[in-house]
């Protein structure tokens, strides 16, 4: 097939950037072609039609309007693929042959930072790993803030720690280099996505969006080519991109990981935006495990940002996110998903949140005037891009206007972070005076819509205004005199784009106008004239139109310029405010939920007296009974949780997390007092938690999520098991449940504290017997046959679950609940019975698991175990009626009388279950 120049175009285009959708300019449209037309109609819902059809190969097509692309990008980029923009690079009128297209910009998942892309409330991380030897490096860059961090691990468990980094950050888009594919479990790629700059012809296929999920969430995987990951060329890059000559300053020295993922990071945000990024005027490192470690599966078992059905309302932070501004509530969403691990740090918060919680005017000034400040953070960004906006600059004079007020509020605080903050707000007063002495107070959305500078600024713009306001004015006059001259009532003199101004008159005037007329343009209705006197105004009007078009845009080029030159003290005001904001939230919701200040300490007890959990007690309707929560290192280490079913077990594991990880982000926490270690790590497992999404069995997910725990859990750290065991058959699950529980219990380097709910009243025999454990159950009781829920802990254990009465309430048929309790009748019975028999003295069982510490020989409750575990392979019911059939078997009828074998079949009847 011989290519139109067009396509040949198009073909160029695609090649340089494999892997991407590429949005074709087309006049007013931009087009999709080929398999990438096929793909957009699909995700866009958008209909595919054809070119060429007439040649008689078709080339597929849709296209999508230029004014409406940000929303198809967006939803394009949201499903995790990646667009290429491709502009007109001249005016189509203009050009004298093919109109010269080039890619302005790739929009990928972790790049895309467009206002209509972005979340307010939410940072957007483009994230990048690589690894050699034992040495693992991330790096982690908002680049709508400028934010940018990096850290590195060593050891074996380096891929833990870094893999623990990137649950926390939950970047959209990681970047690793092409050859350690195999860790993401993807299937090795044959697309490598060479930055934009690299000529290699490759049609890869798109889209990149991942089949595969390898952390618990949709992230965007990136392969990169190998040889854009070295580590000089890296640092070289962030040299240059700081204007330093090392990177000693950073932290970075001997950080070879790191850096080259920074590096990475770095140039491949700045070739797909085809922009500097002058925001991103640093870099932080930090060593693995800096925070307070929640990974993905312990977030949303937590319901800590989303509850189930990604709900937010009913999630830790939609309850606690009073702040007032999208700077704040990303500072409050990156505390709650990293909260501290330095007392110091948390204490420092704590005393700003106190202050602000004591006095209620400060507060309220201060929340009020926050409240009218604009994403300073992100304008900033946007300057830095390009992007920037006249109304852009103009919220940036606003926000600044109002932080000397902000100063004055905090004038005399006391603490030492809110003076810090205080100090660090900086108003930028020349570049406030540049840009209110420059910008229109109100511009209108697009510097080419014109009148952005105002007036009085550049004394040439305003003459030039002033002539085209006179030529305009003359215009009028020269209509009212062309009237009386010509006598045509209806002449009208116009403008359009096309064709400039013109005098209209009527088809039935045309004959009566002036000889000096010069037809321009016949339509139907009308004749289009053109007279020497209207020509020379026309010029002056539109030639100074264009001129007054050429110095707006270099006068907001320039202010634009000299504000991108104060990035960094705009972005040092900004992320001050956004603390502020932070801090002002805490105390606002503390006030609002009664919270209290939390006390941290050294030691290892954790003491919540009067506890409630934050979510629960703010959205449901019956009133929270709060409870008391003791743990230790030693004595009070293992919590074995018994109760009936809804009897709020769940919730006071899920309390004492949340109020942990509140007072570690520096919040005051839902409890009357709160004595608290600082801890390293919270696990959270909740057994038969489904995972499909993944592809792994329930069950399996779940014991690889407790092995996890087994094997990273650390004194410092606290450990909730919901029920853990209940995905496989009753007899595997408690033995696998009562052997971790002792694992924790045992082992001195992983003995975390742990609470441990369960139904398997079995467990609660392992409290007798471990130091460390101890029994509460969550107290119910019945009346008139109904149980009653009191939601208290206390101290004990629980003889029931009362399952079958929260089925009742659920509204099973009254049938299935009388079956279910003569069934349960008759199982209670049948276990006192196997019990009777399996524990006689004289039977010693071995040992299921080998215990350091338990008391030489095997008491009751390890023969249980044990002979359980042997049983493992049959269910309860198989069980019991598999001893029926044997007895059966081994019957001789032939000597039954026929009254011993009416009493049998009367036994067998009852016995059968
Ligand atoms: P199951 O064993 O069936 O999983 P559970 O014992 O874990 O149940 P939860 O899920 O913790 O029970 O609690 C069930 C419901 O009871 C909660 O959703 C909440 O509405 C209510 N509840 C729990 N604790 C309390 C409390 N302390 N005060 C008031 N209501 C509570």
């Amino acid at each position: 097939m011989t290519l139109t120049p067009m396509l040949r175009q198009y073909y160029e285009l695609k090649k340089q950037y494999p892997g991407t959708l590429l949005f074709f300019r087309l006049g007013d449209f931009y087009e999709l072609f080929f398999e990438d037309a096929i793909t957009g109609a699909r995700e866009l819902e958008i209909t595919l039609t054809a070119r060429h059809k007439e040649r008689g190969a078709p080339i597929p097509m849709c296209g999508v309007p230029h004014m409406a692309v940000a929303t198809y990008i967006a939803r394009l980029v949201r499903k995790g693929y990646r667009v290429a923009l491709c502009e007109q690079m001249e005016d189509p009128a203009k050009a004298k042959k093919l109109v010269r297209r080039e890619v302005v910009r790739v929009i990928t998942p972790g790049t895309a930072i467009d206002p209509q892309l972005l979340e307010t409330r939410e940072s957007l991380y483009l994230a990048a790993v690589c690894a050699s030897g034992a040495s693992t490096g991330a790096a982690f860059l908002d680049l709508s803030t400028g934010e940018f961090r990096a850290t590195q691990a060593t050891g074996r468990d380096a891929w833990d720690q870094i893999r623990a980094d990137i649950e926390a950050y939950q970047p959209r888009e990681l970047l690793f280099p092409a050859s350690l594919a195999p860790l993401f479990k993807g299937p090795a790629r044959d697309d490598a996505l060479p930055l934009p700059d690299d000529r290699r012809s490759s049609d890869a296929p798109h889209p990149p969006a991942e089949e595969a999920q390898p952390f618990g969430y949709p992230i965007a995987l990136t392969p990169l080519d190998d040889w854009l990951w070295g580590a000089e060329t890296c640092a070289a890059e962030l040299c240059r991109q700081f204007g330093v000559r090392t990177l000693e300053g950073y932290g970075l020295d001997g950080k070879t990981e790191a850096v080259r993922a920074a590096g990475a990071c770095l140039r491949y945000a700045r070739e797909t935006q085809r922009a500097q990024a002058a925001h991103v005027t640093d870099i932080t490192y930090f060593e693995p495990y800096n925070h307070l470690v929640l990974d993905a599966v312990t977030v949303r078992n937590l319901d800590l940002v989303e509850a189930p059905g990604g709900n937010r309302n009913r999630s830790l932070l939609g309850v606690i996110d009073t702040t007032q501004t999208g700077m704040g509530a990303r500072q409050l969403r990156s505390w709650l998903l990293r909260p501290s691990v330095q007392r110091g740090e948390i204490e420092a918060r704590l005393d700003a949140v106190a202050e602000l919680h004591a006095d209620q005017a400060r507060r309220d000034r201060l929340r009020a005037q926050l409240k009218e400040i604009a994403d300073l953070e992100r304008l900033t960004g946007r300057l830095s891009m390009g992007t920037a906006t006249p109304r852009d600059l103009v919220s940036v004079r606003r926000s600044l206007d109002l932080v000397p007020g902000i100063r004055q509020v905090l004038s005399d605080a006391q603490s030492a972070l809110l003076q810090v903050l205080t100090e660090a707000a900086d108003d930028l007063p020349e570049l406030r005076a540049l840009i209110a002495r420059a910008i229109c107070d109100d511009p209108p959305a697009s510097l080419a819509d014109g009148g952005v500078i105002r007036q009085g600024f550049a004394p040439e713009l305003d003459a030039l205004r002033s002539t085209t306001q006179n030529a305009k004015q003359i215009i009028a006059a020269l209509e009212a005199r062309e009237r009386s001259r010509s006598g045509i009532a209806s002449l009208r003199i116009r403008y359009n784009g096309v064709f400039g101004y013109f005098i209209e008159v009527s088809k039935s005037s045309a004959a009566r106008v002036p000889a000096d007329y010069e037809r321009k343009q016949t339509l139907a209705n009308a004749e289009r004239f053109t007279t020497p006197e209207l020509k020379k105004y026309e010029a002056q009007v539109l030639g100074a139109e264009e001129r007054i078009a050429e110095l707006e845009t270099a006068i907001f080029n320039d202010v634009r310029q000299q504000a991108m030159a104060e990035t960094r003290r705009l972005l040092a005001t900004a992320r001050a405010l956004a603390v502020l904001d932070a801090l002002a939230a805490l105390a606002e919701t503390a006030v609002r939920r009664r919270y209290s200040r939390p006390l941290m300490h050294d030691a290892d007890e954790l003491e919540i007296a009067q506890g409630r959990h934050p979510v629960i007690e703010a959205l449901d309707d019956a009133p929270f009974i709060p409870n008391d929560i003791y743990l230790n290192n030693s004595t009070d280490r293992l919590l074995i949780i018994t109760g009936p079913n809804m009897g709020g077990k769940s919730t006071v594991l899920r309390q004492v997390a949340l109020i942990s990880i509140l007072a570690q982000m520096g919040s005051f926490v839902p409890a009357e007092r709160a004595r608290l270690p600082v801890l390293d790590r919270i696990w959270t497992r909740v057994g038969a938690s489904d995972d499909l999404a993944r592809g792994r069995s329930t069950f399996m997910t779940e014991m690889i999520e407790t092995a996890a725990i087994l094997h990273n859990a650390t004194p410092r750290s606290l450990v909730l098991l919901d029920e853990i065991g209940r995905g496989t058959a009753t007899f595997d699950g408690l033995s696998i449940a009562w052997a971790v529980a002792e694992h924790l219990h045992d082992s001195p380097e992983h003995a975390a504290k742990t609470l441990f709910a369960t139904h398997y009243h079995e467990l609660t025999e392992l409290a007798e017997r471990l130091p460390g454990a101890r029994n509460y159950q969550i107290a119910a009781t019945e009346r008139d046959g109904e149980v009653v829920f009191l939601y208290r802990l206390e101290r004990g254990r629980a003889s029931k679950s009362y399952g079958i009465e929260v089925a009742r309430l659920a509204g099973l048929p009254p049938s299935v609940i009388e079956r279910a309790r003569d069934v349960l009748a008759r199982l209670e019975r049948y276990e006192l019975d196997v019990f009777a028999e399996t524990s006689a003295p004289t039977q010693p069982a071995a040992p299921t698991t080998e215990r350091k510490s338990a008391a030489p020989g095997l008491d009751r409750a390890s023969q249980r175990a044990a002979r359980r575990a042997l049983a493992a392979q049959a269910t309860l019911f198989e069980a019991a009626n598999q001893s029926l059939l044997d007895e059966l078997r081994s019957l001789n009828v032939e000597t039954l009388s026929a009254e011993e074998a009416r009493a049998l079949l009367l036994d067998v009847r009852q016995r059968i279950v």
